[in-house]
């Protein structure tokens, strides 16, 4: 059993870091609130005033954060895990965080004796309790390997997606894919009962022709057809519509250094932000139809 750190105890990383105690290895968190350490604490863990302290005997360091100023500081800083871990740690980057950090942060550790990969992951909430998370690993195929024991037992689907970063350019590129399949679900069943095609009628007819799509068979927009969808329960998320903005931006972000012109990614892009300065960024990310149709 390995002596893992983990950092940031959120929706995402405390479930994660409890499978990782049940699973018998001996879990340090740290989180800025004093809440998340508690919580991990009752299930079995420990918990660390400081990264410093968390990190200062872990193998394996596993981080679940916000955005990519925090993974930046929770690893670059004085006091951070890159000065602070054992020589040779295994560092995993779970946060969805922008590719070029994703690729600084990489390098400084490397430079610094470290092994690290970044895996974002796909499932939500209900799939980290669950642990079938789908994990996107970037890195080395060394530290691919070396992270794949810990990572199976916070997930399903373990892929290796190449080289540094690579995690992260997989999950935002799925992600501007289902944000834009997401409105063009949306945009056909809204005008198709404009023209008077009932929902049912339209799912029964393109759910088995050349218009099928996961945003429609599996989370179809419309309320009816698919009894699980949000769309059943007014929209209640889910994956808010924040969250996908977040990954459309990042994504943006991403054409924009890697000069690719994604003009379907820009225009899912301002939709969700449209929806977002309306104020209805709390909804699941399929309530889309709604503003789609008008009715927010
Ligand atoms: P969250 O806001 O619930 O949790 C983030 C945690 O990080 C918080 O507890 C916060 O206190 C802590 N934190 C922030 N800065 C810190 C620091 N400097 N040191 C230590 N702790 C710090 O977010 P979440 O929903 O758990 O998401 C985490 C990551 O997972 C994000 O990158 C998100 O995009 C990604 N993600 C989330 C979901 C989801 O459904 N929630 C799904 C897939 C991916």
């Amino acid at each position: 059993m390995s002596k893992i750190a983990f950092i940031g105890l959120g929706n995402m990383g405390l479930p994660m870091a409890k499978n990782l105690v049940a699973a018998g290895h001996e879990v340090t968190g740290f989180d800025l609130s004093d809440e998340a350490k508690t919580g991990l604490q009752k299930s079995g863990g420990d918990s660390a005033d400081t990264i410093a302290a968390a990190v200062a005997q872990a193998e394996i360091v596993v981080s679940m954060l916000p955005a990519g100023k925090h993974v930046s500081a929770v690893y670059t800083a004085a006091d951070g895990v890159l000065a602070s871990a054992p020589e040779g740690a295994l560092l995993i980057d779970s946060s969805t965080i922008d590719v070029d950090t994703a690729r600084a942060v990489s390098a400084e550790a490397v430079a610094a004796g470290f092994t690290m990969v970044d895996a974002p992951v796909s499932g939500g909430v209900g799939g980290a309790a669950a642990g079938s998370l789908t994990f996107m690993v970037g890195g080395t195929a060394e530290g691919f390997a070396a992270a794949k024991p810990v990572l199976d037992i916070m997930g399903q689907n373990i892929f290796y997606a190449g080289g540094s970063g690579n995690g992260q350019v997989a999950k935002i590129c799925n992600n501007m894919l289902l944000g834009i399949s997401m409105i063009g679900t949306a945009e056909a069943f809204m005008l198709g009962e404009k023209l008077g095609l009932d929902a049912q009628t339209f799912f029964d007819i393109s759910s088995t022709a050349s218009g099928q799509c996961w945003s429609m068979t599996s989370y179809c927009p419309a309320p009816g057809p698919v009894p699980t969808s949000p769309a059943n329960n007014d929209y209640a998320p889910g994956f808010t519509a924040a969250m996908m903005l977040k990954d459309l931006r990042l994504a943006q972000e991403a054409s924009g250094s890697a000069a690719a012109d994604t003009p379907m990614g820009q225009r899912a892009t301002e939709l969700y932000t449209q929806m977002a300065e309306a104020g209805h960024d709390g909804l699941d990310f399929s309530g889309i139809m709604k503003m789609l149709g008008g009715e927010i």
